[in-house]
């Protein structure tokens, strides 16, 4: 079976991806399954392309032979000028948990009402066949920033994500529910797609 390699070391978004191919004839490696877990990736990158790519070439440059994926997602809110942005996972400082993170989203926003509180999620994926090139995907998924936490722990800022034409957040819809509408669901739509057309693409030139 043909084995694919995932660029990343954040247990939830491994989860979440794996869901997400569950269909796809593939074996999915984190780096975690490769020995690799202590290879870090400074994501030094101006863009999440920039930082999905690093990611997916740092895994590429050391494992030969498979195809590597990678993403970035970054947060977006409109009343904070797109902050944290690129820097969702750093927004209240470097190592900073979800907790911190959140709770300065929250404090951010203080006093807004919810038509202020806009946001989305985008995530890019960074795919790179055996051959060494490179594709880039992505998903957005728009939404609000709640006014309060809307569940409990749970990946990153699920607590207070809500998105569009919903009442519930991330966190309190379940993770089935987010893993068919979220941005990560539609950016590894297409990952699976690409993955699909390398694999047909091999197997006809066998
Ligand atoms: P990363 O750079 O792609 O690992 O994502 C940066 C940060 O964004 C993570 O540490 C999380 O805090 C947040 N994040 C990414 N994806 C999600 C998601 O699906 N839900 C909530 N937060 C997320």
């Amino acid at each position: 079976m043909e084995k694919i390699i995932l660029s990343s070391d954040n247990k939830d978004k491994i989860k979440e991806i794996k869901e997400i191919l569950k269909d796809l004839d593939v074996k999915i490696l984190s780096k975690r399954d490769l020995g690799l877990d202590k290879l870090e990736v400074v994501e030094n990158g101006k863009t999440l392309e920039a930082n999905a790519l690093k990611k997916a070439r740092a895994v590429y440059d050391i494992i030969k032979g498979h195809i590597i994926i990678a993403d970035d997602t970054g947060l977006f809110v409109d009343a904070l000028n797109g902050e944290p942005g690129i820097f969702a996972g750093r927004y209240s400082g470097e190592n900073a948990t979800y907790e911190e993170n959140n709770k300065k989203l929250l404090e951010e926003l203080k006093g807004l009402e919810d038509n202020k509180r806009k946001a989305y999620f985008m995530a890019v994926a960074a795919v790179i066949d055996k051959k060494g090139n490179e594709h880039i995907v992505k998903g957005i998924c728009k939404g609000r920033i709640a006014k309060t936490y809307r569940g409990e722990g749970g990946f990153g800022y699920d607590p207070l994500f809500i998105p569009e034409g919903c009442d519930n957040s991330f966190r309190e819809m379940g993770e089935d529910k987010k893993n068919s509408i979220s941005h990560r669901r539609k950016a590894f739509e297409e990952v699976r797609a690409k993955i699909e057309e390398i694999l047909n693409e091999n197997s006809s030139n066998q």
